[in-house]
């Protein structure tokens, strides 16, 4: 008998992806400013979400959503190596990602998504729902949504619909800051229209802005700074999140009783003390050489440059090191022997390992070995992943430094790097205890997604679900 049974109301999660967002910002040093995230904290349990290796944005959010490490999805950056010879790397656009994501298995099991904005969904796949694609996406000219049609209607209501902003390594600060509100207005209003428009079972939107706003004015914030300047723009980063803040609010209008909250970021954000110029420091040290003199001044790193008859290693810049040896058999004019790569990435650490400023104080180096790390190696890995200086120091690819390190960015003013310390506030429908709990990781999101679904575990996913915290 029907009468007096109570419908069920349906499972549904909402993910509101935060990229780069700091665990010490949203927990402690902004929490007064952000009344809704705090009320999240207050009903949930919230910890430290530990990225991958490399804690970058891509493959960080496909780590997250396929519950897969970078070794096994064979991404190690936004540009990665596509075979073993010395051409440029490429871009690791969506083609690149050979798992299913976590809408990928919510759509097959006839459940409606909604997924907006999520790194390295350029180009878009079909899901049972709609999506939005991300701030690799060339330009709104191209398919960007699907279903197609969609497309129309975003650029109808939002004509100036962008994916990113323009520049965030500027001087220009005023129009940086006014361009990251512009922009994630625009997203988040669309992104809130779908969420009316659709009974979806998962929604997901990552927010880039607070990445490009930390990237772009991080030194007016952290007095720890080097270049550190007390202006109007030193309450640029809290206004953001606050403003941030604000449409959580109103993002979470569409949670009912039944869907379960998710907030999360790929990875956090510290101070940039300066950039080890890892490809000066191989030629300046003997293991990559080079066919000709350089001219005067810095010169971008392009392998025809290259004497690799000569050449042991070399690298490529970006938030992390990437160290590859050009091995014999391997590479096509590689000189290290197969049997040698051991010793002689054992040799190139400890050599790195001696790495100090212009003060002689020592910039320390964690090296990591991509078979030790990951639980697959696929695609072409790098023989070596570098941490300079517990990441307060990126790498830069140039050549003609004349020294080691650098206090300029290659790519233009950069403040922040990327902290492997992301994080998560869970606030499951069914409530749970509320406060600080244990550090989980990347690949514990997809997992959560599923069982809040209601939907079989993936044996595969390397993840465990959150629903379990301690
Ligand atoms: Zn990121």
């Amino acid at each position: 008998m029907l009468i007096g049974r109570r419908r069920q109301r349906r499972s549904r999660v909402l993910v509101i992806g935060l990229d780069c967002a700091s665990p010490s910002l949203v927990f402690d040093t902004f929490r007064d400013d952000l009344p809704h995230l705090r009320q999240l904290m207050e009903q949930g349990r919230w910890g430290v979400l530990r990225s991958c290796v490399p804690c970058i944005t891509i493959p960080a959010w496909t780590s997250m959503f396929t519950s897969r490490d970078p070794g096994v999805l064979g991404i190690y950056g936004f540009r990665n190596r596509a075979g073993t010879d010395y051409s440029a790397l490429t871009r690791a656009d969506s083609r690149a990602v050979g798992r299913p994501r976590v809408w990928d298995t919510v759509s097959a099991a006839q459940q409606t998504v909604v997924v907006a904005n999520v790194p390295q969904t350029y180009p878009v796949s079909p899901v049972r729902g709609a999506l939005i694609s991300d701030f690799t996406t060339p330009s709104t000219d191209h398919q960007f949504t699907h279903p197609a049609p969609l497309r129309v209607d975003v650029l109808q209501h939002h004509p100036n619909y962008r994916f990113d902003v323009s520049e965030f390594r500027t001087d220009d600060k005023a129009a940086l800051e006014m361009h990251l509100y512009d922009v994630l207005e625009c997203q988040y209003q669309a992104f809130d229209r779908l969420l009316e428009t659709f009974d979806w079972s998962l929604a997901v939107h990552v927010n880039i802005g607070i990445d490009r706003v930390q990237h772009g004015f991080w030194r007016f914030h952290d007095t720890q700074h080097r270049r550190h300047e007390q202006n109007r723009f030193s309450a640029t980063i809290r206004a953001y999140y606050r403003w941030v803040d604000e449409w959580i609010g109103r993002l979470l209008r569409h949670a009912d009783g039944a869907t379960h909250i998710l907030v999360v970021s790929d990875h956090g954000v510290k101070r940039m003390d300066g950039a080890v110029a890892l490809n000066e420091w191989l030629r300046l040290n003997g293991w990559l050489h080079l066919k000709a003199p350089l001219p005067e001044g810095v010169t971008r790193f392009d392998p025809s440059l290259v004497d690799w008859e000569r050449t042991r290693a070399w690298s490529t810049g970006g938030y992390y090191g990437r160290v590859f040896l050009n091995v014999a058999g391997r590479e096509p004019q590689g000189i290290v022997s197969p049997t040698a790569v051991e010793e002689t990435l054992d040799a190139l650490v400890e050599q790195l390992g001696e790495l100090c400023d212009e003060d002689g104080c020592p910039i320390p180096v964690c090296a990591m070995r991509p078979c030790e790390i990951y639980q697959a190696v696929h695609g072409t890995a790098p023989d070596l992943l570098l941490y300079f200086g517990d990441l307060h120091w990126r790498t830069v690819g140039g050549l003609g430094y004349g020294r080691p390190i650098t206090r300029d960015n290659d790519i233009g003013p950069d403040d922040a790097n990327h902290a492997e310390e992301g994080l998560y506030i869970w606030v499951p429908a069914l409530g749970t205890g509320a406060g600080r709990s244990e550090e989980r990781q990347l690949m514990d999101v997809a997992p959560t997604i599923l069982e809040a679904l209601r939907l079989p575990a993936d044996p595969t996913h390397q993840g465990r679900s959150l629903f379990n915290l301690l």
